[in-house]
């Protein structure tokens, strides 16, 4: 469905950012994209959805395709059009708007006003919460009813591919599980799914699929099952080994490297 195909990004005509990626989301998938801070996971998400532009980004190497369509010189409005929905990292909300605004912010891209009752219905199955908030201003609302909040208001595009960036970001454990429920009924009712996340454990046990990036490159990839097993992704994202301060993903592997030259 989607193809990032060796894109290469840089900001304000000088600073590269990202350096070859390659990267592909299946139809009906959860791909995970992980990494320390700084590696370029929400650049990527950006050069996605077109929002690159309005950072003074652009991706000068490489193409992106949707549907076999080629999206990266489209704008953002026409890649919403297309189908493909970002929620940034922080929750964010119309804060003057109630709750029920904000879902209908979501929808300004659609017209048929029974489709859109039909998925505010579908929004407060997902989120109850929001239901009871409805006619509140989102200002007030907690971090994690905000989290619900933007998740709502992107599936009231109706998109076919969703990027969700870090939506466990600030969240207690038991919303953690919450949100993550939820992404998981969205994939389960057809919403293509491509997340960025530093709670790898979550962000894995959820996909299908994973991608490692360090420095605007992808160090590492493959399915979900067999990473979350993979030994350096343990000891680097899981944190359930011991190796001293937390290293960048290619540390540890030089680090093994070097404690098997020495014996
Ligand atoms: P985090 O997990 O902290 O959100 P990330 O992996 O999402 O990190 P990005 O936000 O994509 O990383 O940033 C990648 C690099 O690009 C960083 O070094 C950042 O400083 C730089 N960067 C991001 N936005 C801009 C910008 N508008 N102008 C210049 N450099 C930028």
């Amino acid at each position: 469905m989607l193809k990032l195909n060796n894109i290469e990004v840089i900001y304000s005509d000088v600073i590269l950012v990202l350096r070859g990626i390659s990267l592909e989301v299946k139809s009906g998938q959860i791909a995970t994209l992980l990494g320390a801070n700084g590696a370029g996971k929400t650049t990527t998400l950006e050069a996605i959805s077109g929002l690159l532009r309005t950072q003074q980004g652009e991706v000068t190497r490489g193409s992106i395709e949707f549907d076999g369509q080629r999206i990266d010189r489209m704008r953002p409005d026409e890649i919403v059009r297309l189908g493909i929905v970002q929620i940034l990292e922080g929750h964010r909300v119309f804060e003057h708007l109630t709750v029920e605004e904000n879902l209908n912010v979501g929808a300004l891209v659609r017209s048929n006003d029974a489709e859109i009752q039909q998925d505010l219905d579908r929004v407060y199955h997902y989120f109850p919460r929001l239901k009871d908030l409805r006619n509140n201003v989102s200002g007030y609302l907690s971090g994690g009813e905000k989290q619900m909040l933007v998740i709502g208001r992107a599936l009231m595009a109706r998109p076919k591919l969703m990027l969700l960036d870090e939506p466990s970001l600030g969240l207690a454990p038991l919303l953690v599980e919450e949100i993550f429920n939820v992404v998981r009924q969205i994939n389960d009712e057809g919403v293509t799914i491509l997340l960025v996340e530093q709670n790898a454990h979550h962000a894995l046990r959820t996909s299908d699929y994973g991608y490692v990036m360090e420095n605007g490159r992808i160090v590492l990839d493959g399915p979900a099952d067999q990473l979350i097993e993979n030994e350096d992704i343990k000891e680097f994202y899981l944190g359930l080994t011991q190796v001293g301060e937390r290293k960048s993903y290619r540390d540890v592997k030089h680090y093994k490297r070097r404690k098997r030259w020495l014996g």
